[in-house]
C-alpha cells in the first residue's frame, strides 16, 4: 500500500475507534459488537506497529477509552485509571508471561491469579475511616465523573465498611443478567428502546442524573483491587487482597483462583471459556494478574495499561444459520415484536431456533429477509439475535419484510408514537393477547375494585373460556362460576357480588380502568370532570382534549386513538347495556375548595409517617392539585427520604420546599382550619 493509503486507513480507524468509543462510553450504547470493535483496534495496533513514523500519542491504541459528560461533576485521579491489555489465547497467555519473568529477571512459572472479567463498567471508590465519600466512573482515566450519589443506591457496595480503613478502590459495576431481562421486558411494554447488553443498560443506569433510576434498576459491583490504603495490614499478593476485601464488607467474586502453574492457567481458562457454571452476570473474558504485589509495582504501566496483568478475551458466540421465517408476536401491552425463526444451530452450547429482532427499526436496518442468511449472536449471553446478513448468500427471490400494518391477534389497526420504538396494537380492550393483563388491570383496586378477581381467578376464566373480553365479567353466571375448579359457591358468590358492586364505580375509575396507554389515575380523574359522561368524552377530539389542564398532546392522542377503534367502542357499549355506570358524579372539585384551592404540590422521596395516596388525598382535600412534574408553576415541592431529582429542579427553580416535619406541622394547622 502507498504511505498516503496506510495513512488515511490508520486516520480512519482512529475516527471510527473514537466515534464507537464515544458512543460506548458517553451514550452507554454501540453500533458495533466489542469483538468487531476489537478487531478494528487491532488492526490499527498493526499498522501503528508496521509504521512508527505515524504513531501518535492520543490514538486510540495509546489512551484509556472514555471521556466526562459535562453532566457530571468532574473528579481528577491521583494515579490513572487504567485499561487491560489483551490476549486471545493460551498461546499468548504463555508468550506474555515469558516476557513478564524476564523484564522481573525471574524464572518461570510466576504465580498469577485468574479473575472473571465481569462486563460492567469500572467504578472507583473512595472510603475515609470505612465510610464511602465519593465514587467515580473511569471516565479517561485521568478524570472521571461524579456518580456518589448513585453509587449510594447500589446496596451491593458497602457505606460502611467493617473496619475504619481510609483508601481507594476499583471494582465493577454490573446489572444481573435476570434484573436486564426483567428491565428490558418493562422497556419493551412501555413502548422504550431496549437495552443492546447488561453492559450497556448497567452504564446507562449508572451514568444517571436522578439516582432514584439508579436505585431502581438493582445495579451490584464487585471490588477487585486496592488503588491505594493510607493504613493498614501489609498485604504482599493480590491472592490476600481479594479475602481482606471481602472481610472488610467488599462483594468479591467468588470464582478466582491462584495459579502457580501454567497448567493451573489453562485449566482455569478451559473450565470458563468451555464449560462455564451458571453465572447471574456477564464475564467478557478473564483477567490473569501478576500475583506478587512488589512484582506488579516493579512491572509499571504504559499510558494505557498495566503490565502485570491481561485480559484474557473469549472469542463471541457466533453462528451463521439460515432464516424461516419472521413471524410478530403480540405482548401482554399490546406490543409487537419481531423475532426471526431459525433453522437450529448450536450457539455457545445452546441449541437456538429463534432469534429477537427486537423492533420494527432493527428490522429494517439489518433488511433481513425470509431465506437469508444470518450470523445470530448470544447478546447479553442470554437472548439471542440476529447481528447481520451474509449478502453474499442472499436468494435473489427474497422479499424485503414489511412490517405488519394491522395487529396479527385481533386485526385492529397499529401505531407507533412518534420518537419511541415500539409499534403497539391499538384494541386495548378486545385484543386476545391482551386480554389477561386488561381483566387484571380493570379489576384492581384503584380501577373497577373488584372483590375477588385477582390474577388466579382471572386465568381461570380465561382457561375455561368463560370471559373472551372485559364486558364478559358482566355476562357471568352463579352456574358457570360453581363449576370452576376450586371454586365453590360461597367464592361464587363474592365474585358475582364483587362484579356486581363494581357497576356504580364513578366514571373516573372506568376510564382508569380501560388501560388507555398514557391515562393513569390522575388524567382518568380530569377527564371525567371535564366530561361527565362516556359519550361526551367519546366524542371529545383531541384539540378538545388537548385544551384540557394537565392533558398532554401524547395522552390526548392516545385517548383518540382508544376511541377510534371499533372494537373498543362496541366493548363500552356492551358494558353500558349491561349496566355499568358512565358518568362522574356532580361534586365539587376539590381543587376549587378548601384552604389549598388554586395551589399544586408536588410529592417526592418516601414519606415515613404516610403512603403517598394518603398524602396525596389529604392535600386534595384541602383543595391542592398533586402533579408530577415541577413547574414554576408549582406551589410547594413535598420530599421525603432519598427525594430524586424533582427536589434539585425545585430548588434551581426557586420553587418552595418542605420537608416531612414542616409538612406534617403545615397540614395538621391547615386541616384544624379547614
Ligand atoms: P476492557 O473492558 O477490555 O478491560 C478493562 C476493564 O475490565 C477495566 O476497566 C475493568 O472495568 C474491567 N474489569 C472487569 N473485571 C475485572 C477484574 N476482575 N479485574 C480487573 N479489571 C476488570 O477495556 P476497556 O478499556 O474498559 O474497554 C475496551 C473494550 O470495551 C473493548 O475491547 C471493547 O470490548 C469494548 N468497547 C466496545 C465498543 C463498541 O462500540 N462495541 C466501543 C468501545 C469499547
Amino acid at each position: 500500500m502507498e504511505p498516503n493509503a496506510i495513512r488515511a486507513r490508520i486516520e480512519e480507524l482512529r475516527r471510527a475507534l473514537d466515534r464507537y468509543s464515544r458512543q460506548y462510553y458517553l451514550e452507554n450504547r454501540s453500533e458495533i459488537s466489542d469483538a468487531e470493535y476489537d478487531q478494528l483496534m487491532s488492526e490499527l495496533e498493526r499498522w501503528e506497529a508496521a509504521f512508527p513514523e505515524f504513531r501518535d500519542p492520543q490514538s486510540p491504541t495509546q489512551v484509556v477509552g472514555g471521556g466526562v459528560s459535562p453532566e457530571f461533576r468532574s473528579v481528577a485521579f491521583q494515579k490513572p485509571v487504567l485499561s487491560l491489555g489483551n490476549l486471545h489465547s493460551y498461546a499468548e497467555f504463555l508468550e506474555y508471561a515469558a516476557r513478564v519473568s524476564q523484564w522481573l529477571n525471574q524464572p518461570e512459572p510466576l504465580a498469577w491469579t485468574g479473575e472473571l472479567k465481569i462486563d460492567g463498567l469500572s467504578v472507583i471508590l473512595d472510603y475515609q475511616h470505612g465510610r464511602l465519600w465519593r465514587a467515580a466512573t473511569r471516565g479517561d482515566g485521568l478524570v472521571g465523573e461524579d456518580v456518589t450519589a448513585n453509587v449510594r443506591e447500589i446496596s451491593a457496595i458497602p457505606f460502611q465498611l467493617s473496619e475504619p480503613v481510609s483508601g481507594q478502590f476499583r471494582g465493577e459495576v454490573y446489572m444481573p443478567l435476570s434484573q436486564f431481562e426483567a428491565l428490558n421486558r418493562t422497556r419493551a411494554q412501555q413502548g422504550l428502546s431496549l437495552f443492546a447488553n447488561p453492559r450497556n443498560a448497567a452504564a446507562g443506569s449508572l451514568r444517571q442524573l436522578d439516582p432514584a433510576v439508579t436505585r431502581e434498576r438493582g445495579l451490584r459491583a464487585f471490588v477487585y483491587e486496592i488503588r491505594q490504603l493510607e493504613e493498614g495490614p501489609h498485604l504482599s499478593r493480590q491472592s490476600e487482597v481479594l479475602p481482606q476485601l471481602a472481610a472488610w464488607g467488599f462483594p468479591v467474586e467468588s470464582h478466582w483462583r491462584l495459579c502457580a502453574s501454567y497448567a493451573e492457567v489453562e485449566a482455569y481458562i478451559r473450565e470458563f471459556e468451555e464449560a462455564r457454571p451458571p453465572l447471574d452476570f456477564d464475564i467478557d473474558g478473564l483477567v490473569f494478574k501478576l500475583d506478587r504485589l512488589d512484582w506488579q509495582e516493579q512491572l509499571g504501566a504504559t499510558q494505557k495499561t498495566p503490565r502485570w496483568a491481561m485480559a484474557y478475551k473469549f472469542p463471541p458466540a457466533e453462528a451463521l444459520t439460515r432464516v424461516r421465517d419472521i413471524v410478530i408476536s403480540v405482548g401482554r401491552t399490546g406490543t409487537l415484536t419481531p423475532t426471526a425463526e431459525l433453522e437450529p444451530v448450536l450457539l455457545a452450547g445452546t441449541r437456538v431456533s429463534r432469534a429477537s429482532l427486537h423492533n420494527e427499526d432493527i428490522v429494517r436496518s439489518l433488511d433481513v429477509r425470509v431465506g437469508d442468511s444470518v450470523f445470530v449472536r448470544k447478546a447479553g449471553e442470554i437472548i439471542p439475535e440476529v447481528v447481520r446478513v451474509e449478502l453474499s448468500l442472499r436468494p435473489p427471490d427474497a422479499k424485503p419484510f414489511r412490517f405488519p400494518t394491522h395487529c396479527p391477534a385481533c386485526g385492529a389497526p397499529v401505531v407507533r408514537e412518534p420518537g419511541e420504538a415500539s409499534v403497539r396494537c391499538t384494541a386495548g380492550l378486545s385484543c386476545p393477547a391482551q386480554l389477561r393483563e386488561s381483566l387484571i388491570h380493570f379489576g384492581s383496586r384503584d380501577a373497577m375494585d373488584i372483590q375477588g378477581l385477582g390474577e388466579k381467578t382471572v386465568d381461570l376464566l380465561l382457561e375455561q373460556g368463560l370471559v373472551s373480553r372485559v364486558s364478559d365479567l358482566y355476562r357471568l353466571s352463579l352456574e358457570a362460576l360453581k363449576r370452576l375448579p376450586r371454586f365453590g359457591e360461597l367464592s361464587a358468590q363474592n365474585l358475582l357480588n364483587g362484579i356486581a358492586a363494581s357497576k356504580a364505580r364513578p366514571l373516573s375509575r372506568l376510564i382508569y380502568a380501560l388501560g388507555i396507554r398514557f391515562v393513569g389515575e390522575q388524567a382518568a380523574l380530569t377527564l371525567a370532570q371535564h366530561f361527565r359522561t362516556m359519550d361526551a368524552l367519546e366524542a371529545a377530539d383531541e384539540e378538545t382534549l388537548e385544551s384540557i389542564p394537565d392533558i398532554g398532546p401524547r395522552t390526548a392522542r392516545s385517548v383518540r386513538q382508544f376511541f377510534d377503534e371499533p372494537a373498543n367502542r362496541r366493548v363500552l357499549a356492551e358494558l353500558a347495556a349491561l349496566g355499568v355506570n358512565m358518568t362522574e358524579p356532580e361534586h365539587r372539585e376539590e381543587s376549587q375548595v378548601g384552604p389549598l384551592a388554586g395551589t399544586t404540590v408536588v410529592l417526592t422521596g418516601t414519606l415515613s409517617s404516610m403512603t403517598r395516596k394518603e398524602a396525596e388525598a389529604r392535600l386534595q382535600r384541602l383543595g391542592a392539585r398533586v402533579t408530577d412534574s415541577v413547574t414554576r408553576q408549582t406551589s410547594w415541592v413535598v420530599y421525603g427520604e432519598k427525594p430524586g431529582s424533582k427536589l434539585a429542579r425545585a430548588e434551581a427553580l426557586g420553587v418552595p420546599r418542605m420537608n416531612e416535619e414542616e409538612f406534617l406541622a403545615w397540614l395538621g394547622d391547615l386541616e384544624g382550619h379547614a
